[in-house]
């Protein structure tokens, strides 16, 4: 990528997305288009050389607000809590990479910042209260209210992902039970079918697969396998029964469901989760349960949410040009 200038209010920002594998990076405009983008390897093992990779991309563009989006926990002051990607802990990322510059850095949860961007130029554009819960690996979630993302007196809000739905119920990765993770992932949705397979009388085309895994299950249901259906139809109830209780609690315009497993559970997942989560909503004859929709932006919500932003950030508190 070339060198680009600005300090213009209206002018683009840096969007970065700490991902497992990759960084993607990208110069993004006011109304979240990308002008540039490129990505590298992500340096995983090492916090220095994650580091020193982060600085040489934001020293390309010294005058533009940089946004930073990664998983894990992130404090309000961009301190990497932790981050189960990068393997690092109580890294000051902010404070480092904004040190010499003259443009803000914020760093946030990479749900969160995707929240920002279905809000802003997303499949929410035009609604100021949106949540949305991403599926993959795990299960995520960011949220906007008054088309502010909330970040929590912490910035650990949005985890949505650990919103207990079955007091005792399946273990999470988090170590508590009956987290929505442990129902609705893409881990889980193998998991759970796994388990049924135990049964000798099911008839399932899953059963030519080893250890069936997510991605398995969800071409199975595609291809009518019965067994698959079941189980995905029973994820999408469980989402529905999380979904009622961040509705209940926030009210929002839209839900947005986005992530790597969005897409291929979506057929049969969402009716259900619909159905579900009208069944539990306060109220249910008085209102009309608010639209589940699937995200649009797919991978380039990170940075695109991230360089939104850091936009955010600058308009709130410009740094004064020396
Ligand atoms: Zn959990």
């Amino acid at each position: 990528m070339s060198a680009t200038t600005s300090t213009s209010p209206d002018g683009p920002a840096l969007g970065i997305d700490i991902g497992g594998t990759r960084l993607r990076v990208a110069v993004v405009a006011a109304d979240g288009t990308i002008l540039e983008r490129t990505a590298r390897p992500t340096p995983a093992a090492e916090a220095d050389a994650l580091l020193a990779s982060l600085r040489e991309l934001v020293e390309e563009y010294p005058h533009l607000p940089v946004g930073v989006g990664m998983a894990g926990l992130v404090d309000p002051r961009g301190t990497v809590r932790y981050g189960p990607n990068i393997g690092v802990r109580d890294l000051p990322l902010a404070r480092e990479l904004a040190d010499g510059r003259d443009a803000p850095v914020v760093v946030a949860n990479d749900a969160s910042v995707a929240a920002l961007a279905e809000q802003r130029v997303g499949v929410a554009t035009g609604n100021d209260d949106v949540v949305l819960m991403t599926l993959g690996t795990g299960v995520g979630g960011g949220i906007v209210v008054g088309g502010q993302v909330v970040l929590g007196s912490g910035g650990f809000a949005g985890e949505l992902g650990h919103m207990v739905v079955h007091e005792g119920g399946r273990k999470c990765p988090c170590g508590n039970r009956g987290c929505i993770e442990a129902y609705a992932s893409g881990t889980a949705l193998g998991l759970i079918t796994r388990e049924r397979l135990v049964d000798p009388d099911l008839v399932t085309s899953l059963r030519e697969i080893a250890d069936p895994t997510g991605p398995d299950v969800t071409r199975a249901a595609a291809d009518g396998d019965p067994v698959a259906i079941e189980v995905l139809t029973e994820v999408g109830g469980w989402l529905g029964v999380a979904m009622a209780s961040i509705v209940n609690a926030l009210d929002p315009d839209v839900v947005v469901l986005g992530g790597g497993a969005a897409h291929s559970v979506a057929a049969i997942a969402l009716p259900s989760a619909r159905r579900s989560m009208a069944e539990r909503l306060v109220g249910a004859a008085w209102r009309t349960p608010p639209p589940i929709e699937l995200a649009a932006l797919g991978d380039d919500a990170g940075v695109v949410g991230a360089a939104l932003l850091a936009r955010d950030r600058a308009a709130a508190s410009p740094i004064p040009s020396a």
